[in-house]
């Protein structure tokens, strides 16, 4: 818990700076305007429409019938006279294409009801026995109700959402200012963590230094307090530099979570970094060691807690340095599916 010398960005990791002056509006103002809509930004899920069911395939049935041929209207009995034939002949081929249309047309509705029919069902086997569609069948309503698409993916693993690994702690679901993890303890450079959870950060640590990296542990636990100076550092500094207090709160929360809302407060998250005073931003997502956790952090339990694209929902930035116990199962999940913690909960959400 070392007081940290860091370069002057400090995202949401640094337990940097201290606080070289305390803000004079300090807890006064709580950021209502810079309530991140994050959460309603929710993953969309896409209902497709079943395809019609190819109408030419319908339409070939149709075609051959032979009774399908135009009706005689009027017409004279066959004498064998050469000029009715011709009249004849050239009034087919617009009754039939007229007909070839009504058929491919109501081939075509027949055909949609029959593969909806056969969504719903789900059995591929019934496609054997199904009648063929008859173009006589009056489609009742065109708009068929979409069959439920399939939400849930079976390969789900069976975790429970309520379990302090998957507790999401964010802005808008605070831990709370006197929230302390039950038992805290060393994982290197001064830093602790909850003893849940550090001996899976340790292991990691030491086979990542193992794999040929350095490994400096640039924040692990912060109490509420630790967090609350970072936080107002960075409205002071920003109003100082000219930015409303709105502005800075903004600005602030997309790299520090909000003082009581930190899962550094929660005890089950880790900045990791190559060596003491490494920026951090975004693009150091490129360096070994940013690549060694992303591909490896998944079996020690920890996942990216805020990944790449993910700003919309989880409220902060890239950080590929932030590493957030969830547990093995729900850990392999999220990083081969490329998912935050907010989408994975919604996953077992009704
Ligand atoms: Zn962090």
């Amino acid at each position: 818990m070392a007081p940290t010398k860091d370069p002057v960005t400090t995202p949401n990791g640094a337990s940097t700076r201290t606080p070289a002056k305390k803000p004079a509006n300090s807890a006064a103002k709580a950021p209502e305007k810079a309530k991140k809509t994050a959460g309603e930004k929710t993953p969309v899920k896409t209902k497709k429409r079943a395809p019609a069911k190819a109408p030419a395939v319908e339409f070939a049935t149709y075609a051959k019938a032979p009774a399908r041929t135009p009706p005689a209207e009027k017409s004279a009995p066959a004498e064998g006279r050469t000029p009715v034939k011709r009249r004849r002949k050239r009034h087919f081929p617009t009754v039939f294409s007229r007909l070839m249309v009504l058929f491919v047309v109501l081939a075509a509705m027949a055909g949609t009801m029959y593969a909806l029919l056969r969504l719903m069902n789900g059995g591929a086997e019934a496609a054997q026995t199904a009648p063929t569609p008859k173009p006589t069948v009056q489609p009742v309503a065109t708009e068929v109700p979409a069959p439920t698409p399939e939400p849930t993916p079976s390969d789900l693993p069976d975790v429970d959402l309520n379990s302090w690994e998957l507790r999401l702690v964010r802005y808008e679901y605070p831990l709370g200012e006197d929230f302390a993890p039950p038992e805290l303890v060393d994982v290197g450079d001064g830093q602790q963590m909850d003893s849940r959870v550090a001996p899976a950060a340790v292991q990691l640590i030491e086979d990542a230094k193992a794999a040929g990296n350095t490994v400096w542990v640039c924040s692990g636990y912060r109490d509420y307090d630790t967090q609350h100076i970072i936080y107002w550092n960075h409205i002071y500094e920003y109003t100082q530099e000219g930015m409303t207090e709105e502005e800075a709160h903004a600005k602030t929360r997309l790299a520090v979570n909000y003082p009581g809302s930190s899962e550094h407060q929660y005890g089950l998250s880790v900045d990791i970094l190559e060596y003491n005073g490494q920026i951090m931003e975004p693009y150091i997502c490129d360096e070994p060691l940013m690549v060694w956790l992303k591909e490896h952090c998944a079996e020690y339990g920890f996942v990216i807690r805020y990944p790449d694209n993910k700003t919309d929902i989880t409220g902060v930035e890239y950080e590929p340095w932030h590493l957030r116990y969830v547990g093995t199962e729900a850990a392999a999940y999220m990083m081969e599916h490329d998912l935050c913690l907010e989408e994975f909960r919604q996953l077992y959400e009704p």
